[in-house]
Parts: structure tokens; sequence; C-alpha cells
């Protein structure tokens, strides 16, 4: 077994389990030590690392699984692994496509979402009876590929917002829209939680934040991520994180600021290496920014939490909150934030320099799809 097959066949693992990470990751380390290949230990240390302080268990937010109307949140995650695994498979109800908050040209919300929530459930294989016995590690590890790489379609372990909590979702999205239009697209970027509220006390075009609403940004903020299947680490522990503005600097033509240092010397470094056509399409996000993002993703798909954070990272856990940001080709548009970038000259360009690595691999381990546009800057590096 080499590095590769065994980083996905432990993802797996994890993902498909009905018991906590932690028992599962032993479990799986006591299994696998006849395994030929010695980096197996290594990795278990580094993704128990990765995923430490991730536990799943009850959540303030209440999420239901439309295929199991039986489950009255709130829920505990373990009854319902285990419920969605026992239970058979019924289709899952579709709502007609809701209208985009907004007409996001950068980055990845809005991109060809209207056509994939229009679609309808996928077709979802029939597990057999105590599936969580007999499952195979293989099939297990095929299933989650095989989510992922639909990661825009709905599935049946998906978690969704309940009514109520939907219309939190949306009313808290249009004002943070109203926000936005109001602040501007450059300002936005930095934005905080605390001056976005103020904003929208002072400004007579924009209403408050009711606090229901903000009771629920906060909810959502806090929440351990890996409930709806996002593996990844929080680099933003404070829902009033702020981001100083000496900090960044803006990068011209682009919209988009930077972080100093090390993000903006790579940033020159690209554009020197990958030619003129590379261009930044995403750099520093506020929390304010992630959540607007996020938000609307979540929206689009009807409130199904799991499918946008398949597509992007939750408010907290998005490193453009610290360091990273997206390349694109220039004149390529909404195309950059989809596999289509891997077709043009500046990504090829990309993956021939050494110094790049993607912050979302292919089939990574990190319950996010692939974003060959992300470029990862770890500034301990
Ligand atoms: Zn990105």
């Amino acid at each position: 077994m080499n590095r590769r097959n065994f980083l996905k066949a432990l993802t797996t693992t994890i993902v498909g389990s009905s018991i906590a990470p932690m028992e599962t990751l032993s479990k799986f380390a006591k299994e696998t030590s006849s395994l030929q290949w010695n980096g197996g230990d290594i990795i278990i240390e580094d993704y128990l690392k990765k995923i430490e302080g991730a536990k799943l268990g009850q959540t303030d937010l209440n999420l239901i699984l439309k295929n199991d109307k039986g489950i009255k949140p709130p829920y505990n995650i373990q009854s319902i692994q285990n419920q969605s695994i026992q239970t058979k498979p019924q289709a899952i109800p579709q709502k007609k496509p809701l209208p985009i908050l907004e007409n996001e040209d950068n980055p990845p919300v809005g991109v060809s979402n209207n056509h994939n929530i229009a679609e309808k459930a996928q077709p979802i294989e029939t597990p057999s009876e105590n599936i969580a016995v007999h499952k195979s590690k293989e099939e297990i590890l095929n299933e989650y590929i095989k989510k992922m790489r639909a990661f825009n379609k709905s599935h049946m372990d998906d978690l969704y917002l309940d009514g109520k909590e939907f219309q939190l979702l949306k009313s808290s999205a249009i004002k943070i829209m109203r926000l936005k239009k109001v602040v501007g697209h450059g300002n936005f970027y930095l934005l905080s939680f605390d001056e976005a509220l103020k904003i929208a006390r002072t400004y007579p075009s924009l209403k408050n934040f009711t606090k229901r609403e903000i009771n629920f940004l906060e909810k959502l903020f806090y929440m351990d991520a890996s409930i709806f299947g996002f593996f990844d680490k929080k680099p933003l522990r404070s829902l009033t994180h702020r981001i100083k503005k000496r900090k960044v600097v803006k990068v011209s033509r682009t919209g988009n600021y930077l972080f100093k240092g090390l993000p903006v010397k790579m940033y020159k470094k690209i554009k020197k290496d990958a030619g003129r056509q590379a261009v930044l399409t995403s750099g520093v996000r506020s929390v304010m920014k992630q959540f607007q993002l996020y938000l609307n993703k979540a929206y689009q798909s009807n409130g199904n939490m799991s499918l946008a954070s398949r597509f992007l990272a939750p408010p907290g856990y998005s490193y453009h909150g610290v360091s990273d940001f997206d390349i694109g080709q220039k004149g390529y548009g909404v195309h950059n934030f989809t596999e289509r970038f891997t077709r043009t000259e500046v990504f090829k360009r990309l993956e021939n320099l050494d110094y790049i690595s993607l912050r979302y691999t292919e089939d990574n381990l990190l319950g996010v799809r692939f974003e060959p546009w992300h470029i990862k800057v770890d500034p301990r590096a």
C-alpha cells in the first residue's frame, strides 16, 4: 500500500465510522499495524493532531436529515450516524431552486450553482442491512471519494438547517449582503463582526441584526464543522477576530488584499514565474466575508450545511483569514473557481513550481472539494 492509498483508506474510515474520530483512529491504527507501509504511524500521528479538538457531539444548531424526518432536533451526532446507516434510503426531497441572493463575481459562490440545486437528488446506492458492520474499508473509501467528487450535489447523510434556522440564515444573509453594498467590496474584505453590527445599527438604510440572528451566527461560528464533514483546522478562533489594516496590503487592479510578508512575497514570485496571465482572484477575507460566501452557498443549497461545507470553508475555518490566496488566469472569470482552471496555462505553470502547494488537493482528507486555485501559504515554512 502506498502513501496515497493509505491516506485515502484512513480518511474514509474516519468519515464512514459511526464512532468518535479518536476511537476510530486508534482502532484503525491497531488494525493496520501490519500494513506494508512504514509511514503509516506518522500519518496517523499527523492526523490525530489535525483533528485534535474536533469532537463529534451535540450542537446548538437545529439540524435535520431530509431523508429521515423521524429525527427531532437537536440531535446527537452518534444517533444520527447510526440511524442514517440503518434506515432505508428514501428519495431526498428537493425544493425548487432558490434565487441567488447576489451575483458574486468573485470568489466561489455563485459558480455553477443554479443548475446543480435544480438537479434531482442523485441516486444513492442501497445500503445493505447492518452496513456499518459489513462495509469494507474499500467500500467506505469509494463512497467518500465519490461523494467528494460530487461535492455540489445532495447526499443521503447531508445535514440541513431546520425551517426556523433556515429563515434566520436567509435574513442574516440578506442583511450581510446589504451591508456589503454599503461598505463596498474592498472594505468588506477586512470588516470584522463587531464593526458589521455597529454599521448595521448606525446606517439608516440598514436594518439592525436581531438578537436571534446574532445568536444564530454565533452558534454557526463556534460549532465544530466536523459535524458537516469538514475536518480542517480552524485558524480563526474568535468570532470577533479583527484584521489589522497595517498587516495587509491592497493589490492593485485586483480589488483584493494580501497579508504582508510571506503571502506578498509568494504572490510576487508567482507573478514572475507563472506569467502575466496569473492574477490574484481572492486574498484576505474577514470573518464577515467568509460568512457572506458561506451563508450564500448554504442558502442556495436549501440549507444543506454539509454541501456548503464541501464547497467552501465555514467561517473561522478559512485560511484566507490568515495567509492563503487564490490564483486564476486573467479573463477566465468564474471558471477560475472550477476544475476547468486545471486546463489553463497558469495552472500548468503553477504545477511546475516547486514552492507551490495547494491547500485542498485532489481527493483530500479534509472533506473539502479539490481547489486547484487555492495556494497554501504556511508562515512557518
Ligand atoms: Zn481560496
